[in-house]
């Protein structure tokens, strides 16, 4: 999943994790030769301006014992971004079942600590439990990259200097206050770190010491307290109302002005009334305060009406996709079901058993996608454009029905 959202473009919107500094998508560099011998020197120049910046000499070099030139992060900063995908497969993907069970073993799991994060950051625990499910599948997939090392490797390579160099000062800064030691701060290789994947910068500004050790750990394997706790205030902070859900599902009139279904026109639920609007059960919308309506699929599939909590979880990463999915993931994890409209999936669009099918049958033709499990991530999309691309078909890294008919045609 982590590497879904981290790459993932989702109706125009990438996906780069997590986006609370924004990172966007750059045409492909001149690829110039970056040498081992090149990064040493760089570290040497990159040291003074440490210095300057309030790093010790100590700090600087704990931290710097052992950093390479990541390839890795290099090869993963320059590759392309993903095809589109829809943003039906991509809520299925981000609230399948699997992750709703998930969820619902970690509510129960962290029970007391996830009511005393809510009571005291006035933000829904479910909330929280939905982000850390999409940013690390609840702590599984935190990312094994030494940030120190993909921060300056992002810096020294250049097409995100500035970025990496910040979130690289931030993260001595981190460091020397004690918070982690460099060989713990792990993350992904973007510089997301923990549980919920803050950015240095964001967690320098929001992380919390929950426990009271001391120490912000928002790494700590075995108690994610501090990283939901620094979560929920980072929600609070950007004002999160407690008690409120991100949207409603609701009907449109036939004679509804689609000019007023954008995030822009916010108004108050009596006022949709008036209009027409409806829950989707045929009553009114309770006053959850100002809202848009807002049609991720156009006028043919479902439609809601979203509050401000759906503007909340925007900050953390700024795509409607995302916020759409944190806000579903964490009602089901709370008991709720599907939405009652279908989604306009198309003609040529693949039931979970024939996803299923297209997996197995590329890995059976030889691209590895994986254990089969029917959701089209980017292993599978990459398997998909490798097999298009050897069939001299056009590309478009999609598993629809033209697609399994080409693999059944030729795998065997
Ligand atoms: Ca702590």
């Amino acid at each position: 999943m982590k590497t879904l959202l981290l790459t993932a473009t989702i109706a125009g919107f990438s996906l780069v994790n997590p986006l609370h500094a924004q990172i966007s998508p750059r045409p492909r560099p001149i690829i110039v030769a970056q040498s081992e011998s090149g990064f040493k020197l760089w570290i040497k120049q990159f040291e003074a301006k440490a210095l300057a910046n309030g790093i010790s000499r100590r700090t600087f070099n704990r931290a710097f014992r052992g950093v390479k030139l990541n390839q890795r992060v290099m090869a993963l900063d320059r590759k392309q971004a993903e095809f589109s995908r829809q943003i039906w497969d991509y809520l299925d993907t981000a609230t399948s079942p699997k992750r709703v069970k998930n969820g619902k073993a970690m509510m129960q799991k962290h029970r007391k600590k996830l009511r005393k994060i809510e009571k005291k950051y006035q933000v829904d625990a479910k909330a929280v439990l939905a982000i850390w499910g999409l940013e690390s599948s609840y702590g599984s997939n935190m990312g094994d990259i030494n940030i120190i090392e993909a921060l300056a490797t992002l810096a020294y390579e250049g097409r995100r200097r500035k970025f990496g160099e910040s979130q690289l000062l931030t993260a001595l800064k981190v460091i020397q206050r004690g918070d982690i030691t460099p060989k713990r701060m792990m993350g992904s290789w973007a510089g997301a770190m923990g549980h919920t994947q803050f950015i240095p910068t964001s967690y320098q500004a929001y992380a919390q010491d929950f426990d009271g050790d001391g120490r912000r750990d928002v790494w700590d394997p075995r108690d994610p307290g501090d990283a939901l706790a620094s979560t929920a205030n980072y929600l609070h902070k950007f004002g999160w109302v407690y008690k409120q859900p991100w949207g409603v599902e609701v009907k449109l009139p036939k004679k509804f002005n689609y000019g007023n279904a954008s995030l822009k026109v916010k108004a108050t639920p009596a006022r949709w009334h008036e209009l027409g609007v409806r829950l989707v059960s045929g009553g009114r919308i309770p006053n959850h305060g100002k809202g848009s309506v807002f049609l991720p699929a156009g006028a043919d599939g479902p439609a809601f009406v979203v509050f401000k909590n759906f503007f909340v979880i925007k900050r953390y990463n700024n795509a409607n996709s995302y916020a759409m999915a944190v806000g579903h993931l964490g009602d089901k994890i709370a008991g709720g079901g599907e939405f009652a409209r279908e989604w306009p999936r198309g003609p040529g669009a693949l039931k979970l058993n024939d996803k299923i099918a297209v997996q197995e049958l590329l890995n059976r033709a030889g691209y590895d996608v994986g254990d089969p499990d029917g959701i089209i991530g980017p292993k599978t999309i990459d398997a998909i454009s490798a097999f298009q691309s050897a069939q001299g078909v056009p590309l478009t890294g999609k598993a629809d029905q033209d697609l399994l008919k080409l693999l059944r045609r030729k795998v065997r």
